[in-house]
């Protein structure tokens, strides 16, 4: 098939470096003489008609900002046969050949069913959360995790000043990738995540204790989101251990800020390569990190992959943080 026309999107939640997805996009395929449309607010846009013609200069000045300049939206509507129907005609009348994707897993879905509608679509994993299974990476990742990393580095200042148990809530409802990288690289006495059924008393209160009877006097626990319930936590800890417990939910600050010199250029490698397999005609794939490689899948498969916890940086947390 010869593809003249093919359109960009982003999907799911925001990540930093989506930015620099979407222009790579632009700039590769405009390189080999395609065109190229925003399709804006994800899925939603296809079904809006809201498609805007993008040239290099479109895409100038958003690799260094977070967030998405074609906004990102979820779509329950696309979901639907109906809503499907009318992306397809939205993609018909713009002359749309294939479609980048960029978001996480519901939004590689909404590509396959696209692609299997006749619209080839690539996706691009772009997700804070680094729980797509297909991909060791996800863009949006590094970023988000600095955050963090900077965020509970400024609670540890105070928790230590006031002799304080300091709780902390990151994101990660699925997968607590972000909590065990956080956890690790802050040095927190406890990280609960929702891989690992909690027991307070084991997981936390012990801990805690362990590291108090060496003279620990301040201590960060970080929790994943998908656990939850750090004010009850915090109390329970304050009970059991007489230690001041606060607790602090951190919630979206994460998801903002400039992308990492990391997300920037994996979100460069990856669009590159979508585009590359857009413009042969080849759909229903996602591309993904391997081994520091950038390799493609099936969508298919790629939803079918599991991804491993990471029980060794688990082990390595719970040796080297008391
Ligand atoms: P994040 O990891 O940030 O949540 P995501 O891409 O997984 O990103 P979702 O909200 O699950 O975020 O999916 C984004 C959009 O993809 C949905 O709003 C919907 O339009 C489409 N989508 C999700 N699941 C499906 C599905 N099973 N079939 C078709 N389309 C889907």
């Amino acid at each position: 098939m010869k593809v003249k026309t093919i359109g960009v999107l982003t999907s799911g939640g925001d990540a930093p470096g989506m930015n620099a997805a979407v222009r790579a996009v632009v700039r590769a395929a405009l390189s080999k003489g395609l065109q190229v449309k925003g399709i804006i607010r994800g899925y939603n846009g296809l079904i809006d008609d809201k498609v805007v013609d993008l040239d290099i200069r479109s895409v100038a000045d958003i690799i260094h900002r977070g967030g998405t300049m074609l906004y990102t939206a979820r779509s329950p509507r696309f979901r639907e046969e109906e809503g499907l129907q009318t992306a397809m005609e939205t993609c018909r009348r713009h002359g749309i050949d294939g479609i980048v994707c960029i978001g996480g897993d519901g939004t590689f879905r909404g590509a396959r069913d696209l692609s299997l509608h006749g619209i080839p679509c690539v996706g691009v994993p772009g997700t804070i959360d680094n729980d797509i299974a297909s991909t060791e990476y996800s863009i949006g990742f590094d970023t988000a995790v600095n955050t963090c990393m900077e965020l509970v580095d400024r609670l540890r200042d105070t928790a230590q000043s006031h002799d304080r148990c300091t709780v902390v809530e990151v994101m990660g409802r699925g997968a607590g990738y972000l909590a065990l990288h956080s956890g690790v690289a802050c040095g927190a006495t406890a990280i609960v995540l929702p891989e690992i059924k909690l027991d307070v008393q084991r997981d936390v209160i012990e801990k805690i204790q362990n590291a108090q009877r060496t003279g620990k006097q301040h201590f960060i626990v970080v929790v994943a989101e998908g656990v939850g319930g750090v004010d009850k936590l915090a109390e329970q800890i304050q009970t059991i251990t007489g230690i001041d417990t606060r607790a602090t939910v951190l919630g979206h600050v994460q998801r903002g800020g400039t992308p990492s010199v990391r997300d920037r250029v994996t979100a460069s490698r990856m669009g590159y390569e979508a585009v590359q397999l857009l413009s042969q005609g080849i759909g229903n794939r996602v591309v993904a990190e391997k081994d520091g490689k950038i390799v493609d899948y099936d969508i298919y498969d790629a939803l079918n992959m599991e991804k491993p916890f990471d029980e060794k940086l688990y082990k390595i947390a719970n040796a080297i943080n008391n």
